[in-house]
C-alpha cells in the first residue's frame, strides 16, 4: 500500500504490449485481458484536501476515523422518554430540558418526557421519541396515542458506518456520494493519485489545422480536438502534442516531446504496416512496437508500444475507429495507468429496431441510439463517417461469433455513459 505521498512506481516493461506469438487477429476480449494483465499505474501520490477530492482516485483503501454517528440521537423533532407504549392513550410530564443539537440534556427519571430536536443526542433515561406533530401539549405534559416501539424515530451510535469501516477501496473515482461519507466519518483528506497526462498526437500530411485557411486537398485534423476533449472526459488532463509529417525525423521529434511531458501517448493515423506508416515503423525501430491485429470493426491495427519508457496508443486515422478504439482499448488502459484500475462497460440489453447479420470472425461496434425504448443505428458504418459520431449517443457491441439480428431481438447498447463520458 502507499503510505507516503510523492512515492515513484515502478516502470512499465518494454515488452509490455506483447502478444503471444503467431496469433493473427486477436479477439477483443484477449487484447483486452493482455492490457488487462501487464499495466500497471505509472502516476504518483498525493494529499488533497476534500474540496479538492472529486473525481480524483483514491490512492489507498480509505477507513472511517469515527463511527456514524458517533451517539444515538433523535431521528425527528419531538419528545423523547424510556421504553415504546402499548395501543391507548399517554400522558408524560415534560422535564425542564430540552436535548438540541450539541448539547446533552440531563437524565429524563421514567414516566418523563424531554422535548428532543432532530440530531440531538439521546439524554440517559430515553430512548424513543415520539414525533412532534403526533403530541398534544398542555400544562407541562405531553399526551400521545400508542402503540409506539422502543426505539422508535431514533438513530443508534454507528448504525450507519462503525469506525475503522474500509469506506473506500483504493482506485475509487470519489464521487460526491463519498465526499459526504468521508466527511461524516472524520476524514478531512485523502491519498490521491496524481492526474494522468496524456498527450494527443495526429500524424499525415494530408491534415491540416482547424481554422486553418486550406483548399479541399487537405482535411481538417478532427481527431486531435476529438481525442483531447475525450481524454478529458475521461478525467485525465490532456496535452496538445501537435500533428506530425509523414517523416519518422517529424513522428521521432514530436514522440520525444511527448514522453518528456506526458505519462502516456495517444496517437491517431500511420498505425498500420503500409509504407507512409511512420508511427509504427519508429516505434519498431527505435522504441518497443506491437502491432496488434485485433478482429474488430471499426479499427484496423493498433499499434501499441513504449517511447522512452511512456506507453504509445496509436490508434487507426479513421476518427470513428479512432474514437471506438479509444473507447474500447484506451480507456481500460489508461484508467489502470491512472491507478484508478480496470473498467467495463457498462452494457444494457435493449430491443433492436433494425436488422443486420454479421459474420463470425470480428467483434463489430455500430453507433447507436435509444429512441422509444429501441436501439437504432446509424444508416452508414463507414467508419469516416464523423457525422455519425454527432447523431449517435453510444454504441451498439455486436459479438465475436455470426449472428442475425431482426427487430425486437435483444442487442448490447452501452450508452457514452456505459463508457463513463
Ligand atoms: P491512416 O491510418 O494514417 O492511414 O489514416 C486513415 C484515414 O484517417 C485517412 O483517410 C486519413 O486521412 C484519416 N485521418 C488520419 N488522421 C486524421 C485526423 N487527425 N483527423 C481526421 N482524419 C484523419
Ligand atoms: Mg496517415
Amino acid at each position: 500500500m502507499l503510505k507516503a505521498s510523492g512515492l515513484t512506481p515502478p516502470p512499465l516493461a518494454n515488452d509490455c504490449f506483447s502478444l503471444p506469438a503467431g496469433v493473427n487477429w486477436t479477439p477483443v476480449d484477449d487484447a483486452l485481458e493482455v492490457l488487462r494483465a501487464r499495466l500497471t499505474p505509472v502516476t504518483t501520490t498525493e494529499t488533497v484536501p476534500l474540496s479538492d477530492a472529486l473525481n480524483r482516485s483514491a490512492a489507498e483503501d480509505v477507513h472511517a476515523a469515527r463511527p456514524h454517528p458517533p451517539r444515538a440521537n433523535a431521528a425527528v423533532d419531538g419528545y423523547g422518554f424510556s421504553g415504546g407504549r402499548k395501543a391507548g392513550r399517554h400522558v408524560l410530564r415534560l422535564t425542564d430540558d430540552v436535548a438540541a443539537a450539541g448539547q446533552a440534556a440531563g437524565p429524563v427519571p421514567d414516566g418523563q418526557a424531554v422535548r428532543s430536536l432532530t440530531g440531538a443526542q439521546l439524554p440517559k433515561g430515553v430512548d424513543t421519541i415520539v414525533l412532534q406533530e403526533d403530541v398534544t401539549l398542555a400544562r407541562g405534559q405531553i399526551a400521545f396515542e400508542g402503540p409506539i416501539k422502543p426505539g422508535a424515530n431514533t438513530r443508534a451510535a454507528a448504525e450507519d458506518v462503525a469506525a475503522g469501516t474500509a469506506i473506500l477501496p483504493a482506485g475509487r473515482h470519489v464521487t460526491v456520494g463519498d465526499i459526504a461519507l468521508l466527511a461524516s466519518t472524520g476524514v478531512h483528506e485523502l491519498a490521491v493519485r496524481t492526474p494522468l497526462k496524456v498527450g494527443v498526437l495526429s500524424t499525415g500530411d494530408e491534415l491540416a489545422e482547424i481554422g486553418a485557411d486550406v483548399d479541399d486537398s487537405r482535411i481538417f485534423a478532427a481527431n486531435r480536438p476529438m481525442l483531447l476533449s475525450l481524454i478529458a472526459q475521461l478525467g485525465h488532463v490532456p496535452v496538445d502534442l501537435g500533428a506530425a509529417r509523414d517523416t519518422r525525423v517529424d513522428v521521432r521529434a514530436k514522440l520525444n516531446a511527448g514522453a518528456a511531458q506526458c505519462d502516456a501517448i495517444v496517437t491517431s493515423g500511420g498505425a498500420s504496416a503500409g509504407d507512409e506508416d511512420h508511427l509504427s515503423a519508429v516505434l519498431d525501430e527505435d522504441g518497443a512496437l506491437d502491432l496488434w491485429r485485433i478482429a474488430i470493426k471499426p479499427g484496423r491495427p493498433l499499434a501499441l508500444g513504449m517511447w522512452a519508457g511512456k506507453p504509445v496508443f496509436g490508434l487507426p486515422g479513421n476518427p470513428v475507429a479512432a474514437y471506438v478504439c479509444t473507447l474500447v482499448f484506451a480507456r481500460p488502459a489508461l484508467s489502470v495507468l491512472a491507478g484508478a484500475g480496470w473498467v467495463r462497460p457498462q452494457v444494457q440489453m435493449r430491443p433492436a429496431a433494425f436488422s443486420k447479420s454479421k459474420k463470425p470472425g470480428r467483434q463489430e461496434y455500430l453507433r447507436a441510439r435509444l429512441r422509444d425504448g429501441q436501439v437504432e443505428i446509424f444508416a452508414s458504418e463507414g467508419s469516416g463517417r464523423v457525422s455519425g459520431l454527432s447523431w449517435a449517443e453510444g454504441l451498439v457491441a455486436l459479438p465475436h461469433e455470426a449472428v442475425v439480428v431482426q427487430p425486437g431481438d435483444p442487442v448490447a447498447y452501452i450508452p457514452w455513459s456505459g463508457f463513463g463520458i
